[in-house]
């Protein structure tokens, strides 16, 4: 699974890093992205838990 960061989306909540750290950052821009290029298996939940949260529907699944 690959997932990305609509930036024109994202309000810099910081909710999705809260959730799952291991794949999404705050940048320096003060909105998220995604710093894996693949989501392991083990970090799929949190990371999907994140994408379902998230307040602005920013998280999107890449299509491998
Ligand atoms: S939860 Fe959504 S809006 Fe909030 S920082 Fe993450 S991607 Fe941006």
């Amino acid at each position: 699974m690959k997932l990305k960061v609509n930036k024109d989306l994202c309000i810099g909540c910081g909710a999705c890093q809260a959730v799952c750290p291991d794949v999404f950052e705050i940048e320096d821009d003060g909105l998220a992205n995604v710093i894996v290029e693949e989501i392991k298996d083990e970090l799929k939940e949190d990371a999907i838990d994140a994408k379902e949260g998230c307040p602005t529907n920013a998280i999107e699944e890449i299509e491998n």
